[in-house]
């Protein structure tokens, strides 16, 4: 069976009510199931539905964006940046490895900078207010080429 590629919108949240990112306004959301375009624990959920359902989705953090991970926050002292004139939200690559994330400079002491290479939504549990627009089958060139292609997904 062909994989279905489904498009949705959505509104999410944190825990707090605060509105962290939506589709309101701009061209659904669409994935090709399968294909790791939306995190696990949103696709999982949204895999029972069918177009026009609505439905509430909460997705703990460690199926979201992973849990925060301490290893990942550093304390370098200023002289040993390459920058003098260094602001919070700068960002860093650290090694030479190309996948590794960069750090986000989140705070700026007299003596130091603390780094931090989390997702932004690292360790928050988020919140989904979805509507499924549509599915379909996916062609065969989006199967070969492991994503939807389309809507504000992407293009050739
Ligand atoms: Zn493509």
């Amino acid at each position: 069976m062909n994989p279905r590629v489904v498009s949705f919108h959505y509104t999410l949240t944190d825990d707090a009510g605060q509105v962290i990112d939506s589709s309101a306004g701009h061209d659904p959301m669409m994935y090709m199931e399968g294909a790791g375009q939306i995190i696990p624990g949103l696709e999982k959920e949204l895999k029972s539905l069918n177009p026009k359902d609505k439905k509430k989705i909460h997705v703990i953090a460690a199926e979201a964006y992973g849990n925060r991970d301490e290893r990942f926050v550093l304390n370098v002292p200023l002289d040993r940046l390459p920058t003098k004139d260094l602001q919070v939200g700068m960002q860093f690559k650290i090694d030479q490895d190309p996948n590794s994330p960069p750090f986000t400079v989140v705070q700026i002491t007299p003596t130091e900078a603390i780094l931090d290479a989390n997702h932004p939504l690292a360790g928050v549990d988020l919140n989904f207010d979805v509507e499924i627009i549509s599915i379909r089958e996916a062609t065969a060139e989006e199967q070969q080429h492991g994503h939807a292609h389309g809507g504000d997904g992407h293009h050739h």
